[in-house]
C-alpha cells in the first residue's frame, strides 16, 4: 500500500470551533487508522482576513486536544516563491495568462443568467502572455479541460463539474498579488506528498479545479474525502460568521468524546473520562467513516461545560 500522508490545513481567521475540530479529528483518525503521517499546514494566504495570534491559538488548541502533528508546521505565507515558480511554469506553457479586465468589464460580459452570481470568464485576455503595464491577475485557462472534470470522493461519491461552462478560466493569482487557494493547496499537497485529503464539504466544489491543475502540472491527485458540514440548531454552518463559539480547552476529553460521537463512532460513555490521547487512540482503532457516506450535514451537539 502507498504510504499515507494526510493533513489538516486551517486558515488562521479565528479560533477552532466544533466544526473545525471535527475536521481535524476526522483527518487525524483517518491518518492514524492507516498508520499514516498527519501534517498541519497553516493556510495563511489572505492577511486581511487573518486575526493576529489565531495561528498560535489553533496550534495550542490542537496540542491540548492531543492532536499532535508530525514534522514542522508549514506556513503558506512563507511559500510565495514556490507558488510564483508554479505560476511562471504555467505561463510559459501557455496554460495561464495575464488578465487586466476590470470588475465592471467582467460584469458587462455577464450573460443574463439571473441566478448565477459569477458567470464564467468570457476569455477576453486569453492571448495576453506578456506582463501588461497595468495591474493584472493571472488566470488559468480551462479550455483544455475534459468536460466534465470528475473526482471520486470517498464519502460523497462521484462529483463532476464542467469547468468550461460552469467555472471558466479561474484566477490563480489575484490583482492584489495574493495567491489563490486552489493554486497554493495544489502546490503544497504535491510538495508535501499528501496522499489523502479529509476536509469539509464546502471545498468539494473546488476539487475539480484542483484536479485539473494537478493534471496540468503532472502531479498525483490525492484521495479525497469531504466531510459533512456541522450545523447549529438553526441549520447554519458553524463558522465565524454564524458566531460559532471557540472550543474550550478545559474539558478536552469531553469535547473530543462528543466529536467521536458526532462522527458516529459510538464511543463508550466511560471513554469521556480518559485523557485526550487515550480517546484518540480508541478513535483511531474504531475509525470507520462509513456512517458519513452521502451525508452532507450533521447537527452540532449541545456543548455544555461542567463546572
Ligand atoms: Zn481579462
Amino acid at each position: 500500500m502507498q504510504n499515507y500522508t494526510g493533513r489538516f490545513a486551517p486558515s488562521p481567521t479565528g479560533p477552532l470551533h466544533f466544526g473545525s475540530l471535527l475536521t481535524a479529528v476526522a483527518s487525524y483518525l483517518d491518518a492514524k487508522h492507516n498508520n499514516g503521517t498527519w501534517l498541519v499546514r497553516m493556510d495563511d494566504l489572505d492577511p486581511p482576513r487573518e486575526i493576529q495570534g489565531a495561528a498560535d491559538n489553533i496550534l495550542s488548541t490542537l496540542d491540548a486536544y492531543g492532536l499532535h502533528w508530525d514534522g514542522e508546521v508549514i506556513y503558506q505565507s512563507q511559500r510565495h516563491d514556490q507558488y510564483e515558480a508554479v505560476i511562471q511554469s504555467l505561463l510559459t506553457k501557455g496554460q495561464a495568462f495575464y488578465c487586466t479586465c476590470s470588475r465592471k468589464q467582467l460584469a458587462e460580459h455577464a450573460p443574463a443568467r439571473e441566478q448565477q452570481i459569477s458567470p464564467p470568464y468570457p476569455g477576453t485576455c486569453r492571448k495576453q502572455h506578456a506582463p501588461p503595464n497595468k495591474p493584472f491577475s493571472i488566470r488559468l485557462t480551462v479550455k483544455g479541460a475534459s468536460h466534465p472534470v470528475c473526482i471520486n470522493d470517498q464519502l460523497q461519491g462521484r462529483f463532476c463539474q464542467n469547468l468550461i461552462t460552469d467555472v471558466g478560466d479561474f484566477i490563480i493569482k489575484r490583482k492584489d498579488l495574493l495567491y489563490a487557494y486552489h493554486l497554493a493547496a495544489v502546490a503544497d499537497d504535491h510538495w508535501q506528498n499528501i496522499s489523502h485529503v479529509v476536509r469539509g464539504i464546502d471545498l468539494l466544489d473546488s476539487t475539480p479545479r484542483q484536479h485539473y491543475l494537478q493534471q496540468l502540472l503532472g502531479y498525483n491527485t490525492p484521495h479525497y474525502a469531504h466531510l459533512p458540514v456541522v450545523v447549529n440548531d438553526q441549520g447554519q454552518k458553524l463558522s465565524k460568521q454564524t458566531f460559532a463559539k471557540a472550543i474550550e480547552t478545559t474539558q478536552c476529553n469531553r469535547t473530543l468524546w462528543m466529536a467521536l460521537s458526532t462522527l458516529d463512532l459510538k464511543p463508550p460513555a466511560s471513554l469521556q473520562y480518559e485523557s485526550p490521547e487515550a480517546i484518540l487512540n480508541w478513535g483511531a482503532a474504531a475509525w470507520s467513516p462509513k456512517a458519513l457516506i452521502n451525508v452532507t450535514r450533521i447537527n452540532s451537539p449541545q456543548i455544555t461545560i461542567n463546572v
